[in-house]
């Protein structure tokens, strides 16, 4: 974008200051989204940019860092507004500078988690949809977790993966899953805020060290579907489950429910980017199933 102007005037708006901007840098390292630090030398804030039908994944982003930070936890970047400019969606947080090191930064981050996930409501889901990566998620509020599970998660995207012609095993292999289901939830979670889409790329270290979480999927949901997502990419250390499973330890069959959780998202690059992903659900589905033989 060249022109600011439109995006500066939200932002004086939403603070009621004063806004021009004097330099802008692109920040890099974003999957779905063009973002951009925007600053007149005091002010900073981290702006996110998509294509203007895309209104709605920001405002659900947006919902998401304020669910966060209202459980006053782990640090994330509060968000200040969002809107169409210039033809284009965009949302505006809070920049931190993410570039710090912390000797205890990871087991700040499992403790705080912890904490976020004590955060908690009678039922799983959430009060509007929101996306995870470009691909959606429905989060109608459903007080079985077995369900939600088998039909706003797992279900949903064995439905997409065969609208994207990924039929045959996966989808046979993937309905016998969804059958056995209610043998491998059978540990009663409560429904926490997640942060829903919980990489490594998703969290960062402020220059005080301090931990800092963003681009949420936020939902209500076992939060070992959190903890699960920590260690399918890497990029969590030991530092941090060891806090977090102190902080708050994970019910026992959590290796098994791991896979299951990290089977979503699995599917879910099958669905955004093909190729491999296949047969690693496949291989995930058989692991699952051969534990019920
Ligand atoms: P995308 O939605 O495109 O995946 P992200 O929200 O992950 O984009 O942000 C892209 C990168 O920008 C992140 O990897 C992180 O390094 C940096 N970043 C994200 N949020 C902030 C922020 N509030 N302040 C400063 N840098 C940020």
């Amino acid at each position: 974008m060249s022109d600011w102007q439109p995006i500066a005037r939200q932002i004086a708006g939403a603070t009621g200051r004063p806004f021009t901007p004097r330099t802008t840098r692109n920040i890099g390292g974003g999957c779905i989204n063009s973002a951009t630090l925007l600053s007149d030398g005091n002010e900073h804030w981290f702006v996110k940019l998509n294509q203007a039908s895309l209104l709605a994944m920001f405002e659900a982003e947006s919902d998401g860092l304020t669910a966060m930070a209202e459980t006053g936890s782990i640090r994330v970047p509060r968000p200040l507004c969002t809107g169409v400019a210039g033809g284009q969606a965009f949302i505006v947080m809070e920049y931190i500078p993410l570039g710090g090191r912390g000797a205890r930064s990871g087991a700040l981050a499992g403790e705080r988690l912890a904490a976020m996930h004590r955060a908690t409501q009678a039922c799983f889901g959430w009060h509007r949809d929101n996306t995870i990566g470009a691909t959606p998620q429905p989060n109608p509020q459903d007080p079985n977790w077995v369900r939600f599970w088998r039909l706003q998660r797992l279900g949903f995207q064995l439905d997409l993966a065969a609208r994207n012609g990924y039929r045959g095993r996966l989808a046979e292999r993937g309905a016998l899953l969804l059958e056995r289901l209610p043998a491998l939830l059978d540990h009663a979670p409560k429904p926490s805020l997640l942060h829903g889409d919980l990489w490594g790329g998703n969290m960062g270290i402020a220059d005080d060290g301090s931990p800092v979480i963003f681009d949420p999927a936020c939902y209500f949901g076992d939060r070992e579907a959190d903890i699960a997502m920590t260690e399918l990419f890497g990029g969590f250390g030991a530092d941090f489950h060891a806090a977090y499973t102190a902080a708050w330890p994970l019910d026992a069959g959590y290796p098994t429910r791991k896979v299951l959780y990290n089977l979503y998202h699995v599917i879910n690059h099958l669905n955004l980017f093909g190729g491999g992903y296949r047969r690693q659900a496949e291989a995930m589905i058989d692991q699952l199933l051969a534990q019920l033989e």
